[in-house]
């Protein structure tokens, strides 16, 4: 029996994998944290028992509590909450499904307490990748990327026994604004943008996807994962979101990963890995494909992608600043706040405006986070 803990289960990533856990019978969860959506939560701790339950938001928490008195579990709530949840001493595996760098502490306290982290929080490798990814090592803990790129690069290098890796192929699906200029991009609507072509996600990465600032987490995210300097992460605009990302070798091989765009391939293979599973769902039908296409990023349209990688060439606290900036800006068009575009102009303001620190501590992280929080509010 597999033992599991989720941050963010009533989230897209969150539900997914407990239709996994629902669908292989052999997992048990023993703890479970979300934000403020009790309702689910109370569904998800009815079905599957966890013996721990967190909520973000303390006032939803004690209403969960009395919602649940009839059974054996225990809420917790705020930031203690969600530590519980990763260190629970029962779980050998925690799926980091949170939004934001409020992954970064339960990350640390999982690896720490020896647990497998089962990735999609990528916030908090874009911004702590420095501390996270070293303190795994020293720890023997794997970090197994459910991020479906991260997890086809993950799969291309399986028995490649430390071959060195020349080129990441980071694949793209361009998003529902692909072969767009920048002027045809003024007036778009907050419905507009949540409607990718392939992929059912989250809002917040939705709206990501759409500006390619997504795409830039997640060479951000590669580095650290796999080790490679930025100029060896390409990517590749494919639109049909078949590819799931590629690596070329030193002999030129080029290894991939496809599959249909179903995100339960990439967390299932996390919490079996290094097994394979059965797994219902569609196929690839190669005949009624026909064909994949691939095209370079527009990178003065998508401005955004360009940014990740100017953030990562400056280092430090300037990723930090690239997702906190995106954080809010999303927010705020979300909210009908700003426009479209406003979105790669306030990260590209906040990351001219930083200060700069080097090796940034989690409370320089956070400290980060909060001034350019404070910041975008001060002007937009
Ligand atoms: P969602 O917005 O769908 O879900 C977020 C989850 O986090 C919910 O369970 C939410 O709870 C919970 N949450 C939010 N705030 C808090 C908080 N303060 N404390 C505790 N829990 C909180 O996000 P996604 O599932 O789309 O994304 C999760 C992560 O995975 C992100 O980092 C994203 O970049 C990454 N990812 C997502 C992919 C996808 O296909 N969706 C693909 C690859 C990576 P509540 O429902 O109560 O608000």
């Amino acid at each position: 029996m597999k033992r599991i803990a989720i941050l963010g289960s009533t989230g897209s990533i969150g539900t997914q994998t407990l239709e996994i856990v629902r669908e292989q019978r052999d997992i048990e969860v023993v703890a479970l944290a979300a934000g403020s959506n009790i309702e689910l939560l109370e569904k998800q701790i009815r079905e599957f028992h966890p013996a721990l339950a967190a909520v973000w938001d303390t006032q939803a928490a004690g209403k969960l509590r009395e919602n649940v008195k009839d059974l054996d579990v225990k809420i917790s709530a705020g930031m203690e909450g969600l530590l519980e949840v990763a260190v629970h001493p029962d779980s050998k595996i925690l799926v980091t499904a949170i939004v934001g760098m409020l992954g970064i502490r339960p990350t640390v306290a999982a690896i720490e307490a020896g647990k497998a982290i089962a990735l999609a929080n990528k916030e908090t490798l874009v911004t702590a990748g420095h501390i996270i990814m070293p303190l795994a090592k020293k720890c023997g803990v794997p970090i197994l990327p459910v991020d479906s790129e991260h997890s086809a690069i993950f799969q291309s290098l399986n028995g490649e026994h430390g071959n060195k890796i020349a080129k990441i192929l980071l694949t793209a699906s361009g998003g529902p604004f692909r072969g767009k200029k920048r002027e045809e991009l003024t007036d778009i609507r907050v419905e507009d943008a949540l409607k990718h072509p392939n992929w059912s996600m989250g809002r917040k990465i939705t709206i990501d996807s759409s500006t390619m600032v997504n795409k830039g987490l997640e060479v951000i995210e590669a580095k650290w994962l796999f080790e490679v300097e930025p100029d060896n992460i390409q990517v590749v605009v494919q639109p049909q979101s078949v590819i799931h990302s590629m690596v070329e070798f030193e002999d030129g091989a080029v290894i991939a990963q496809l599959g249909t765009p179903d995100m339960r391939l990439p967390i299932q293979y996390a919490l079996y890995y290094p097994h394979r599973r059965p797994l219902s769902g569609d196929r690839l039908d190669f005949y009624a494909l026909k064909n994949i296409s691939f095209e370079e990023p527009d990178m003065t349209t998508f401005r955004g992608l360009a940014l990740a990688y100017e953030a990562i060439a400056r280092g430090g606290n300037i990723p930090t600043v690239y997702n906190a900036a995106n954080e809010r800006a999303v927010a705020k068009f979300l909210n009908r706040e700003i426009k479209y575009l406003e979105i790669a102009e306030i990260i590209e303001d906040c990351m001219s405006c930083a200060g700069f620190m080097p090796e940034p501590s989690i409370e320089q992280i956070l400290e980060t986070e909060k001034n350019v929080y404070d910041y975008i509010e001060s002007r937009w």
